[in-house]
């Protein structure tokens, strides 16, 4: 494993939210799992995950990576400046999304630590030009480490089956009690499939983890996570029926996802508004839809104990050349 989350175990913030302002002070307790400032570098929930992938990937032998995403994707951003840092050369199928201030900056950021961008029209067009990319690859015999979409695989996930140990030790420290609920944003299902087999292992039982879609379709993610938590279960030698249980212990909310993809929703501005009054950071595509669903949960049943899993790099991200982009690269942004 390579060491990137360097400022791991994050720490385990307690918050208050004020749901009713000036109402009698009526609110509700959230805990939050700070792993945006997980490293130094760029913190989110795609550092734990690179760990493993990169640490493959030059055990392997690999100088290049391969990955896929959106745009202003932030597996994207964490893979190219984690790569840098490294010594891969860096590579990206990226796929069209609705515009927004903080995907533009994260993929400027991404051109500026020499990611190779590979744009396509579409998702329909992603595996193609990825399957091309591998086989060109192939013919110069050249080794090619391919990180998937959002870094969700096997090794991925393996991150987050370390990360619920964290959060194990420091519930047995006293930070904080045995969760109810896990709330995190569920983008391609690595996260909370890693979670879900690494809670099952540190037998925390009554831990269930809620996966909150942030895009379309709800049930192929609900699929995906679990079958995606068996394997990372397996992998972590659970046996045939824990791991079962384990993958089971993942629901994906689909309430919150509104239009899709990288869509503002009402319940996502408010959630934002509310949570940065604690001093809690939201991105709209991901994070403000779960700690909407966070919050949902902790109204719905006021005596469980919700845990929102911040998944968000709120690290300021390493300042960049502030070249325009480029118009191939302006067309992958659509308007919002
Ligand atoms: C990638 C990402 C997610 C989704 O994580 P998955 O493991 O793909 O489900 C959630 N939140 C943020 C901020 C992300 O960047």
């Amino acid at each position: 494993m390579l060491s990137l989350a360097d400022l791991a175990p994050t720490p385990i913030a307690r918050i208050f939210v004020a749901t009713h302002r000036g109402e009698g002070g009526a609110g509700l307790t959230i805990w939050v799992k700070r792993d945006d400032r997980v490293g130094s570098l760029y913190g989110g929930n795609k550092v734990r995950k690179l760990e493993h992938l990169l640490a493959d990937a030059k055990a392997r032998g690999a100088r290049r990576l391969l990955t896929v995403g959106a745009a202003g994707s932030h597996q994207v951003v964490a893979t190219a400046l984690f790569g840098e840092v490294h010594g891969f050369e860096v590579e990206a199928v990226l796929v069209p999304q609705p515009s927004s201030p903080h995907a533009r900056e994260n993929l400027r950021v991404a051109l500026d630590h020499g990611l190779r961008a590979v744009p396509v029209r579409a998702w329909a067009a992603a595996p193609f030009a990825v399957a091309s990319r591998l086989a060109a690859a192939r013919l110069r015999a050249e080794d090619v480490a391919f990180i998937p979409l959002g870094g969700s695989n096997v090794l991925g996930s393996l991150g987050f089956a370390s990360a619920a140990r964290e959060l194990a030790r420091q519930i047995a420290d006293g930070a904080m009690p045995e969760p109810d609920l896990v709330v995190v944003a569920m983008g391609s299902g690595g996260t909370a499939a890693g979670l879900a087999a690494g809670l099952a292992r540190e037998g925390l039982h009554r831990t269930r983890v809620v996966g909150v879609a942030i895009s379309h379709p709800v049930s192929a993610l609900s699929l995906a996570s679990r079958r995606l938590a068996f394997a990372t279960a397996r992998a972590i030698g659970l046996s045939r029926r824990a791991s079962l249980a384990a993958a089971a212990r993942i629901e994906v909310d689909g309430a919150f996802v509104g239009r899709g993809y990288g869509h503002v929703t009402a319940a996502g501005s408010r959630a934002t508004e509310l949570a940065a009054r604690e001093g809690i950071v939201l991105d709209p595509a991901y994070t403000a839809k779960a700690f909407a669903a966070a919050l949902a949960r902790a109204e719905a049943s006021p005596s469980s104990c919700v845990l929102f899993w911040h998944t968000l790099s709120t690290v300021p991200l390493p300042s960049t050349a502030r070249r325009a982009l480029t118009p191939a690269m302006e067309r992958l942004f659509r308007p919002a």
